[in-house]
């Protein structure tokens, strides 16, 4: 479950991609953006996507979450790495005017969130 999650175009990118393409939203991936690099750029919208898979960055309660039963300093300390730099990257696109959403790996294939996702970017929130 470690290997092929941190790609560029990996699976839950892509659901995400699919269908907010499909609602007719048009974005930019992976730009470059105040040093961040966003899975998503919806510039008209003033908005950022951040596809986050639930192991790497952490997703707060989710079953998905797991830490590693051996080496766990290793892993934690590496879990807090990212999860800072995702707290960083946050705030530096808010104080520019950036909208900040994020989509987590478990939420990608439910077209609930999905259709909350689109309209937190079409109305705001
Ligand atoms: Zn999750």
């Amino acid at each position: 479950m470690m290997s092929g999650i941190r790609g560029t175009n990996t699976q839950p990118e892509m659901l995400v991609r699919r269908y907010l393409h499909a609602a007719g939203l048009r974005f930019s991936l992976h730009c470059r953006l105040l040093g961040t690099r966003p899975d998503l750029v919806l510039r008209r919208h003033k908005a950022v996507v951040f596809v986050h898979g639930c192991f790497w960055h952490r997703h707060s309660g989710c079953a998905m979450a797991t830490t590693p039963s051996t080496h766990i300093e290793f892993w934690n300390a590496k879990f807090d790495r990212n999860v800072a730099r995702d707290a960083e990257n946050a705030q530096r696109l808010q104080a520019a005017g950036w909208r900040v959403l994020t989509i987590w790996g478990c939420e990608v294939e439910n077209p609930e969130f999905l259709d909350r996702l689109f309209w937190k970017i079409v109305l705001g929130g």
